[in-house]
Order: structure tokens, then sequence, then C-alpha cells
């Protein structure tokens, strides 16, 4: 397959350098962004949030956000790429090992790649379980950068328990998951994070609050507690290309019927249309 080095699309093959500080400091930004029938879903959304997740870093990007759209658009149509994801990450560039950053000379190192991968769309028919494990993250979870450690020990306790998902929680509050924003239904209204320094503003969640609003569902964008969560009526996760998956046990607590819930299902129906939507575009 090809991949974007830079501003080419190439054959793929290692062209990391063992001191690119992503490698080494994990100081660098990303994003993963859903391909559905040929086309990327909610580019835009995605390209603005890479570009806020630079500002905050300090870092500047090598291109304009209309340009790497252009170049995301080449790799998607040299890779014949039709349902999966596009890997896009921005280091900030190869330099000799020191913390700080390095000269202005530097520039950054933007590489992108597409993965074919099914929607799971079983999954979101069916739901999944959840983990809860202590959020031992930053407190910048805001920035979509590199560092992404806790995460994936989160993750990992998750799979090892049979569970899709890690939901965090900080000291009472519960924030997010490992790689998911979390949902929970209660009499008939939804509570989701504030989008604030503790959780990643998701693309996916951005929209399912357009969806609720469209729907006439009441969104609270509060904090909850762990208590809340347990004794929710329907709980349910959002990211990238899994869309929305509903939980149905957390740890061995089932929640709710320990099925899907009317509300979550109407919400992933409406998401599921918005794609179709956009793939007859
Ligand atoms: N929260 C975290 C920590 C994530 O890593 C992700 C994305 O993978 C999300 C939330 C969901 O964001 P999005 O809907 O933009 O994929």
């Amino acid at each position: 397959t090809k991949m974007l080095f830079n501003d080419q699309i190439m054959d793929r093959e290692n062209l990391i350098d063992i001191e690119d500080r992503a490698y080494q400091f994990g100081d660098g930004i990303y994003e993963v962004i859903g391909v559905y029938d040929g086309t990327p879903l909610m580019l835009d959304e995605h390209m603005e949030r890479l570009e806020r997740s630079a500002d905050e870093v300090q870092l500047k990007l090598p291109a304009s956000i209309n340009e790497l759209k252009v170049k995301l658009l080449e790799l998607v149509a040299a890779n014949k790429l039709n349902e999966g994801i596009i890997y896009m990450q921005v280091s900030r560039g190869t330099s000799p090992r020191w913390h700080e950053f390095p000269g202005l000379d530097v520039m950054p190192v933007t590489v992108a790649y597409t993965r074919e991968e099914e929607r799971m769309s079983d999954v979101e028919d069916q739901g999944a379980n959840a983990v809860l494990t202590e959020d031992i993250r930053w407190l910048r979870c805001d920035i979509k950068t590199l560092n992404l450690l806790p995460n994936v020990l989160a993750k990992q306790k998750a799979v090892e328990n049979n569970a899709v998902e890690a939901i965090l929680h900080r000291g009472d509050t519960v924030t997010e998951a490992s790689a998911s924003n979390v949902f929970i239904v209660k009499d008939g209204e939804l509570y989701t994070h504030p989008a604030n320094n503790y959780i990643l503003n998701g693309i996916t969640r951005r929209k399912v609050l357009q969806i609720c609003d469209d729907l006439n569902l009441k969104v609270n964008e509060k904090t909850y507690t762990v208590t809340e969560l347990f004794k929710a009526d329907e709980v349910f996760i959002t990211a990238t290309k899994s869309d929305i998956i509903p939980i149905l046990k957390i740890d061995d607590k089932i929640i709710g019927s320990g099925k899907p819930g009317e509300i979550t299902k109407k919400v992933v129906q409406e998401f599921r249309s918005l794609y179709q939507q956009h793939a007859e575009k």
C-alpha cells in the first residue's frame, strides 16, 4: 500500500529516524479518520482538531489544513480504500535527543497510511462489556497527542477481561474511556462529561450531541459519578469507526436491562443513516 511521507505519496516503507521525536518522546499529534464507502467521514472536523492539537503543543503544521486534506484524499484514492481508517500523525521532527524543542530549521515529520477495517455492526447491534479503571493520564487529555501509554494499559486490562473498552474514572468522576467517549442515559436524559481538559472532545461525541438535538433528546454535558454510571439505564461509548457501542456490563455489574437500550438504539440508527447519506453524496 501507499503512505504519505511529508508531502509525498509513496510506497509504504519505514523512513522514520531513531531520533524522530514522536519515537523518543511521543512528541507529536495524530488523527484517526473513518472511511465509509470510499469517503472520509467528518474530515473537516478531524483536520480542525489536528490544527487545534498542533497549536496546543506549539507545533507548527508543515502545510495548511486544506493541503493536508487534499493529500489524505489522494492517499485514500491511491490505496482504493473503501471501508477503513486513515491514520495520520505529525511529529515535531528529527533532531539530536534533547527534551527541549529543536531549532526552527527542524521540520515536522508527517506520515499517514490507511487500513482496511470492517464496520463493527454486530457489536453495535448486540452491545459489549467494559471494565472500569482509574484514569491515570495527564491534565491535557483534550489534546490528541501520541502519548498513549495510560490508554494502552487501560485497553489491555479491558481485553484481558474480554471487554471492548476500559471506562476511566478520576476519583468519583467518570471521564471517558481508553479510546472513546462515554454517554449514560438516566430517566430519558443523556449525560456525558463536558468537553474540557479531562477528555478528548470526540468527533463522534460531537455528532451524537447533534443527533440528540435533532431527536429532541436532552443531553447534559455534566460530570457524573461512578455510582451514577453503574445505576444508569443505558451506557454507550462513541469513537471513530467503532461508532456507537452499547455497554451491557461493566466489571461484573449489569447495566439497565442488560440489553442495548431504546435511546441508544435510536442514536445508533440515526448515526448509520448519516453515513449512508454521506455515501450517497
Ligand atoms: N477519547 C479518547 C481518549 C480517544 O482516543 C478517542 C479516539 O480514539 C475518542 C475519545 C473518540 O474520539 P473520536 O470520536 O474523534 O474518534
